[in-house]
């Protein structure tokens, strides 16, 4: 975390955060990068910075994670933006896991054994494990796989994450260019030193449209199995689901955002 660029003042944050989306975009190819767009403020917020870059017009592609546990909400937006935006969206789902789910069980036996090496990478050991409520197993398939898919299927050298230093602590230690292995790629990171408030600064500045969860006490917008809202909203993640906040570290380290 770099407390310099954190307290800098909004103009020089968002200068920031431009210089780093042109840099990606020459270097990688406009091919070769992608957004992950969730649909919630802070990556919606990085789509619109790449709009201001590139006069209005979003020359990449984006990948929204569809783990089918979305907010109704959420799917709208997505739709709404996409055509208001005309926006390239990739949607990457592992339709292999809920295909093989029965009343909200994956057997893992129905899985290919790609799937079940990556279960088993978790140290999940059971012969199956229930959407939503045995995260680690559920957001490692439903999310780190889907975009793992996504990003050998499309070819992409890069992905753009609107992650913040201040957002969550497995996220402090995160640098602008972050290097994965599996499958080899990079995550850059151009809105880091946004905090919090600065991006709803940013949002209400320039009128970027929002999902309509966020006037309703939503302080973060995951899947609606796992998310309440947050009326007091002291934490920012304070309605999501802590036992797999408590996860996070384990999961980013095998490629969650
Ligand atoms: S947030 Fe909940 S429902 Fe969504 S992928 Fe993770 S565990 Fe599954």
């Amino acid at each position: 975390m770099d407390e310099t660029l954190m307290t800098s003042n909004l103009d020089e944050k968002v200068n920031k955060s431009k210089e780093l989306i042109l840099e990606a975009i020459n270097k990688f190819g406009k091919e070769k990068v992608a957004i992950a767009w969730t649909g919630g403020k802070d990556s919606t917020l990085l789509v619109h910075l790449v709009r201001e870059v590139f006069n209005g017009q979003v020359p990449i592609p984006l990948v929204f994670v569809d783990t089918g546990k979305h907010f109704d909400t959420v799917y709208t937006f997505r739709d709404d933006l996409s055509e208001q935006w005309n926006l390239n969206v990739i949607n990457a789902m592992n339709t292999e896991v809920i295909n093989a789910t029965e009343i909200g069980i994956v057997k893992i036996h129905r899985l290919s054994e790609d799937m079940r090496q990556e279960i088993k990478q978790i140290g999940w050991t059971k012969e199956e494990f229930r959407l939503a409520l045995d995260r680690e197993p559920c957001c490692h398939t439903l999310k780190t796989v889907a975009t793992k898919k996504a990003i050998i299927e499309n070819g992409l050298d890069a992905l753009m994450v609107g992650i913040r230093w201040d957002e969550q602590e497995s996220r402090s230690k995160e640098s602008y260019y972050s290097p994965r292995i599996n499958p080899k790629h990079i995550r850059i990171h151009p809105i880091l030193h946004f905090r919090w408030d600065d991006v709803w600064e940013y949002i209400n500045l320039n009128n970027v449209p929002r999902n309509p969860l966020y006037d309703k006490g939503f302080t973060s917008i995951g899947c609606f199995t796992c998310t309440n809202p947050n009326p007091e909203g002291k934490v920012e993640r304070g309605g999501r689901a802590q036992d797999k906040e408590q996860t996070m570290n384990r999961l980013r380290a095998l490629g969650y955002f």
